[in-house]
């Protein structure tokens, strides 16, 4: 077995290749050109350190009410920055594609009201200065991590981006559109796993989770982790996000709707707010077991909150000899 060379003073191609291999620019993102962590500030929240970040709010803005109602629920269980979709892309032409200027609006109230800072969509550059006049944070969604032209023009801008992994996306790839961003200026970058397309489909993507680690290793960006649509299914996104949590996500991103059964876009994966808040609960012993920093709620949970991972109900069915225990 070849031994892994000593780290030199200044970092050798060949020990470069140990620990990023086969990909080669990601000069800037790379931890070959940086080695400490980078943390991104989004309006005063700091993602990258030693606390675990949580985003939640709806996947679109429908109303005033829908967001401002999911808003507080989601402040109130712990989470420290809202999301919600104003320009959404959508794979049918004719489902709701977003409120546009008016849910932009809706969300830099959601802010004022609740103090938490907002990322939301911008799926075009042409959006770009309606999004940054009303959000902290520019997300850069799965569809659009390959559209170069918008990442060059987030690039120039000095404002954090959310990038997210393509779901057709190898990890060079992904860390090579970081890059495009970053050499137009703004490192102000976040990765984000969202799910990846596999032959599986019982789940909407396959949550490639290795890509925490993997990815902490190669670059000094914050990393984040998307269980709902990395699941489409809202009974796995708790699972999945205490289990991205344990692989050293440095945050979470979460869809939390009032009323997911009248959502109008990702209502089946979507937490109703007692769902998020006993999670986020859930959550904390695993955070705290690996020394990260969790947040706390404004509300205690109470002792009647159902657990999340409920004992199986006694069947009457008769067990069948291969699973009785031995005597
Ligand atoms: C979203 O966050 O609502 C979204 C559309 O995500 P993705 O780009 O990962 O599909
Ligand atoms: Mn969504």
């Amino acid at each position: 077995m070849r031994e892994r060379p000593a780290r030199p003073e200044r970092a050798t191609r060949a020990w470069r290749n140990m620990i990023t291999p086969g990909i080669s620019d990601t000069r800037l993102v790379g931890r070959e050109g940086k080695a400490e962590n980078t943390v991104v500030d989004v309006g005063g929240v700091l993602v990258g350190g030693q606390e675990i970040v949580v985003t939640a709010g709806p996947c679109s803005v429908e109303s005033e009410e829908q967001l401002l109602a999911t808003a507080f629920a989601v402040k109130q269980a712990g989470a420290r920055i809202l999301r919600g979709g104003a320009f959404k892309p959508r794979t049918s032409p004719y489902s709701f594609h977003g409120l546009h200027e008016e849910g932009l609006k809706l969300l830099a109230q959601a802010r004022r009201a609740t103090g938490l800072p907002v990322v939301t969509e911008a799926m075009d550059t042409r959006y770009l200065d309606a999004v940054c006049a009303h959000a902290d944070m520019i997300q850069i969604g799965s569809r659009n991590m390959q559209n170069y032209t918008l990442l060059e023009e987030v690039g120039k801008l000095r404002v954090p981006v959310l990038l997210k992994r393509g779901f057709s996306a190898t990890i060079e790839e992904f860390l090579l559109a970081a890059e495009y961003i970053a050499s137009g200026g703004n490192g102000q970058i976040i990765l984000c796993e969202r799910g990846i397309r596999t032959f599986e489909t019982s789940t909407r993507n396959t949550l490639d989770l290795s890509a925490v680690p993997l990815l902490k290793r190669w670059t000094h960006l914050p990393v984040i982790v998307d269980p709902s649509h990395g699941t489409g299914l809202w009974w796995l996104v708790p699972h999945m996000a205490r289990a991205a949590v344990a692989a050293g996500a440095d945050g979470l991103l979460v869809e939390v709707h009032v009323n997911p059964q009248e959502a109008l876009s990702d209502g089946e994966q979507s937490l109703r707010p007692e769902t998020f808040e006993r999670m986020m609960n859930d959550i904390r012993p695993v955070a705290h077991a690996i020394g990260r920093r969790w947040p706390l709620g404004t509300r205690i949970a109470s002792k009647d909150d159902l657990p999340l991972h409920p004992q199986p109900q006694a069947s009457n069915r008769a067990t069948p000899d291969l699973f009785r225990p031995a005597k």
